[in-house]
């Protein structure tokens, strides 16, 4: 190709040119099949190039796409907040629709701050958030973020936010396991509540599963009962950012439901628009928007697009096809055949130190030797390689965590489209153990590292 204006990930990388998508397989311009396992950013849930998404866009497109949420409501705007409403937990029941999950993220940390303010309360605007966590480029959603990788450059530019130890099992750092643990990193929450005093304390955001700095993360049964307790005998808000795991990704409409735990707000994204529209929300509990529909009656928030008829009318359809065709119902089943067949590569590859995941949100995280858990140096840049090998093999796969992070180790996430099929799955683990077949033979010599 000629040369590029375009400011790509990594600028002097080559990416393959995109042709189309069909299902949960992409096809580049030299006409190469890759399968793609990891919904691209974990996004494409319903797979690509689906009609009825399509009609639906062109539908809309033809009533109009854009109208100023200042100046106009719409149909598809309005039924979707009631149908999110309707999908979602009792209480969450008001919808400020974004763009993005950054944004959406930074939008439920306002909320939650002005939540407090119209309650006369106006020193509580810490949030509080856990290590190995990602919420969001934006300045204030970085903040919340403990991925140190994303936030090195902008350190000084960042809000002081504490964090916690995540629920990280695979790697205690109290050298416990669960449920005999006493969920001792969910109690940290209290010690740096008293640090920090809840009076300077708006909320608490952790995702259900941790996604991009960690690689599936999935806390036990318990933590989050915790994590809830303390939040609210010290009047503090809980956040569960759900961009990655809402809309089914780990066989709930939210994760959160499988923690029995009721979040004050929630935030979505990613799966809403399924790859075909930008749109993200926070999802506010009736309760937080009592004092503000008693009060200033307004979010100072919002983006020119907040709202507009066309994402709306995609993300409605995406439901609509979820609905259908039941997708969600069999994520858990999916996620099963998938990890199982993932524990038996473990057994022939023993690099492959863990998996995890709800649903089909799988992690795999890659150890030196699997006994004593060890890191592999990261200069060898594990993640990287096995995901251009990866390619190479027409499969796409997504890096998480400490791959990116630099501070765990490596890691990848396998999360397909949840329409995937059997034979697929199949395919999936056939082109996944040619990539690790492959780069154990190249790399091999540097496992003695
Ligand atoms: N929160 C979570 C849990 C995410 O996984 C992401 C994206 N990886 C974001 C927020 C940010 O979303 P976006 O990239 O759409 O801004």
């Amino acid at each position: 190709m000629d040369r590029t204006f375009l400011i790509k990930p990594v600028l002097d990388a080559e990416y393959p040119l995109i042709d189309y998508g069909k299902g949960v397989y992409l096809y580049d311009a030299e006409g190469k099949e890759y399968l793609d396992a990891s919904s691209g950013a974990i996004t494409a849930n319903i797979g690509h190039g689906v009609q009825e998404i399509i009609d639906a866009m062109e539908e809309q497109a033809k009533k109009v796409s854009f109208v100023y949420r200042s100046q106009f409501t719409s149909e598809p705007a309005e039924k979707l907040a009631r149908k999110i409403a309707n999908l979602s937990i009792a209480n969450l029941n008001w919808c400020f629709f974004v763009n993005s999950g950054s944004e959406a993220t930074e939008t439920a940390m306002k909320i939650a701050i002005q939540y407090w303010q119209e309650k006369g309360v106006y020193t509580k605007t810490k949030v509080l958030s856990r290590w190995m966590s990602y919420h969001g480029i934006t300045l204030g959603a970085l903040s919340m973020s403990g991925h140190t990788g994303r936030r090195a450059r902008f350190i000084p530019l960042l809000e002081d936010f504490p964090v916690i130890q995540p629920p990280y099992c695979y790697r205690c750092p109290y050298n416990k396991e669960a449920p005999d643990c006493g969920y001792l990193c969910a109690h940290e929450l209290e010690a740096i509540i008293k640090r920090i005093g809840a009076d300077h304390i708006a909320a608490f955001i952790a995702e259900p599963v941790i996604g991009a700095a960690g690689g599936a993360i999935t806390p036990p049964k318990e933590y989050y009962k915790v994590i809830k307790e303390i939040c609210e005998r010290h009047n503090i808000l809980f956040i569960a950012d759900e961009v990655m795991t809402g809309f089914g990704r780990t066989g709930t409409m939210l994760a959160c439901e499988q923690w029995d735990v009721e979040p004050d707000i929630v935030t979505l994204g990613k799966g809403m628009g399924a790859g075909y529209t930008p749109i993200a929300a926070a999802l506010v509990g009736d309760h937080v928007m009592e004092p503000i529909l008693n009060g200033s009656k307004t979010i100072m928030g919002g983006h020119t697009l907040s709202a507009n008829p066309q994402a709306c009318a995609v993300s409605l359809a995406v439901i609509e096809y979820l609905e259908k065709n039941k997708i969600i119902p069999e994520v858990e089943e999916k996620g099963n055949y998938l990890k199982n067949k993932l524990m038996y590569l473990q057994k022939v590859y023993p690099f492959i130190g863990d998996v995890r995941g709800r649903g089909l949100m799988i992690g795999l995280e890659f150890v030196q030797d699997p006994i004593k858990k060890e890191p592999f140096p990261r200069r060898m840049k594990l993640t990287e390689t096995l995901i251009s090998v990866a390619q190479e093999n027409g499969i796409l796969v997504y890096p998480a965590g400490a791959g990116t992070d630099g501070i765990n180790g490596d890691a990848v996430m396998i999360a397909p489209p949840l329409t995937i099929t059997v034979k697929e799955m199949d395919d999936l683990i056939g082109r996944l153990e040619r990539t690790f077949q492959q780069y154990y033979v190249q790399y091999a010599k540097n496992f003695t590292v």
